[in-house]
């Protein structure tokens, strides 16, 4: 038996990933009802309509991680063309990320795995949850964890939103003190552009579980989609 799985519970090991099922349960409402996955407003202009013409429909692979195999399932995203600029913009579900084929969930548990654990490494991260490729002994990288972070700490913009949301919903929030000050342990960072990278990685995730909980609705990807932003 390999020893590192005895880290993982059930719980854990079901949000580490979207499922395939889930991804084909998208892909199904994208062929038979493509309607139902119309965004809320347009990603170039802004412009919220619910006449959003579908332009075409794309495919993606997407890493669903299974037992931790990562496994490559082919996802259907739709193009609309705005009715008020023209454009048109990818809109993707809520398990899904423009440039990312990992799915929402893993990118979340990995990066939470480093930033809220104060002793691990990135190697460490990749210790306690290794997920391989199929057919393949090569395991996912400690810098594709790093990146994930990094990605994370740069969405400033939509951290900012959402405690401004948060914070219209329920003026008594404790959210501003509970994200001031987050500790990142000093021997994880060597520049203050990291130390604010990995800081605002960590309030990031704090932010958007209460936003989850608060609202039932996900800050990523589709941060347009709730109901102030339209
Ligand atoms: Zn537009």
């Amino acid at each position: 038996m390999n020893q590192n799985k005895t880290f993982i519970n059930k719980n854990e090991a079901e949000q580490i990933s979207a499922s395939p099922e889930e991804i084909e349960d998208y892909n199904n409402k994208v062929r038979r009802n493509p309607s139902s996955c119309k965004p809320g407003s347009c990603q170039c202009c802004g412009f919220a309509s619910d006449e959003f013409k579908k332009h075409d429909t794309r495919k993606r692979q997407f890493y669903a991680i299974v037992e931790q195999i990562i496994q490559t399932v082919i996802g259907l995203l739709i193009r609309w063309e705005c009715p008020n600029c023209g454009k048109t913009f990818t809109d993707y579900p809520d398990f899904a990320l423009p440039y990312k084929r990992y799915t929402v969930p893993t990118i979340l548990t990995f990066s939470g795995f480093y930033t809220e654990d104060d002793q691990i490494t990135y190697q460490g991260v990749n210790i306690k949850m290794p997920v391989a490729y199929q057919d393949s002994e090569k395991q996912m990288s400690h810098s594709t964890v790093y990146r994930w972070v990094t990605d994370i700490g740069n969405s400033t913009e939509i951290i900012q939103k959402s405690v401004d949301i948060i914070l219209q919903a329920d003026p008594m929030s404790k959210i501003c003190r509970d994200i001031a000050n987050l500790f990142v342990p000093p021997k994880k960072y060597r520049s203050d552009e990291r130390l604010k990278i990995l800081s605002q990685c960590r309030q990031f995730l704090k932010i958007q579980k209460l936003f989850n909980f608060k609202f039932g609705v996900k800050i990523f990807p589709n941060f347009d989609k709730f109901p102030s932003f339209q």
